[in-house]
């Protein structure tokens, strides 16, 4: 157990950044703490609250993408109509489920990126192109895969992005668990982007299977180009289950998670179908 010596809560996100930066890996950043309290290092002596940093809420940008703050947690994002209706509903598939009402109204979307372990949401983020924006020294902004192939050592997430979609877009999530509060033994996120009656661009993210969330490309490819009818779905599902190659632990096997990674894909698909009007 860690023994915190220094407690601050500053009042922005210069002075978050100034202390973060010259605790010099003593310090972690406090978000609702739900992680943090579990697995603090005992090196660490310094929390930085972020909790009056001026972080939280979520606003829609003048080119209509939509930013959450960092500060944000899962129950405020759970009734944020612009979130919620985002794609059709994508993230309320993920946030309707998510923990308890109690987690949900502690822990933040910046603290769940940020920690990059076993995600209901990060697969769903990844589907919708998410990006995010970290101040270290400056201020950047890059694709959420990006930050999560290679994240700073030392950074704040201050901001999570939503693209606006081009024209008739929606996705779905869905998880399976053995009971409503253990961990996802897998989950599956799907996108599609529509231009004509035919799929323009598709994203299939499976999560829990040893990555955080992985793209599918075969079924993204099975979907490219075609009208989104049932068979095209089953062609999807199906390349998924070829494509993918799960972890095996004590909770399932690999070919049980496989199985499940068609199921789910199949049912976010036709989902996603219905909300876009689309016979599936
Ligand atoms: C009871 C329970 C149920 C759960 N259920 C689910 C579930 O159903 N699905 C699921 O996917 N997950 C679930 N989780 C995981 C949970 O969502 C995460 O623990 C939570 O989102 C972390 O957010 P936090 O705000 O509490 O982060 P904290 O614990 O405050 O921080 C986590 C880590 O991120 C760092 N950090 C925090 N904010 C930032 C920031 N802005 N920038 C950079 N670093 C930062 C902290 O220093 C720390 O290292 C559950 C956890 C618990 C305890």
């Amino acid at each position: 157990m860690p023994t915190i010596a220094h407690y601050h809560r500053p009042p922005d996100l210069d002075t978050v950044w100034g202390l973060l930066r010259d605790a010099e890996g003593s310090a972690r950043l406090l978000a609702g703490g739900s992680d943090l309290v579990l697995r603090c290092p005992p090196e660490v002596d310094t929390l930085i609250d972020l909790s009056a940093a001026g972080l939280a809420g979520v606003s829609v940008r003048p080119d209509g993408s939509l930013a959450i703050g960092a500060m944000t947690t899962f129950s405020d994002l759970l009734v944020a109509a612009p979130v919620t209706d985002h794609l059709g509903g994508l993230l309320h598939d993920v946030l309707a489920d998510f923990g308890s009402v109690l987690h949900r109204n502690q822990a933040t979307v910046g603290g769940h990126v940020a920690r990059a372990r076993m995600s209901d949401l990060i697969p769903g983020l990844l589907a919708a192109d998410a990006e995010v924006v970290v101040r270290t020294e400056d201020t950047s902004t890059r694709a959420l895969a990006d930050h999560l192939a290679a994240p700073p050592t030392t950074h704040v997430l201050t901001e999570v992005r939503l693209p606006v979609a081009r024209g008739p877009a929606a996705g779905a999530f869905t998880r399976f668990s053995r009971s409503a509060f253990d961990h996802a033994l897998l989950n599956v996120a799907c996108v599609v982007h529509l231009d004509a009656g035919v799929v323009r661009t598709a994203r299939v993210v499976v999560g829990e299977t040893g990555v955080l969330g992985r793209r599918l490309r075969a079924a993204e490819a099975a979907l490219t180009g075609r009208p989104l009818t049932e068979a095209t779905i089953q062609a999807a599902a199906q390349a998924v289950v070829a494509e993918l190659d799960p972890r095996q632990d004590a909770l399932a096997s690999a070919d049980y998670r496989r199985h499940l990674a068609g199921v789910g894909t199949r049912r976010c698909l036709q989902r996603a179908a219905e909300r876009l009007g689309e016979v599936a």
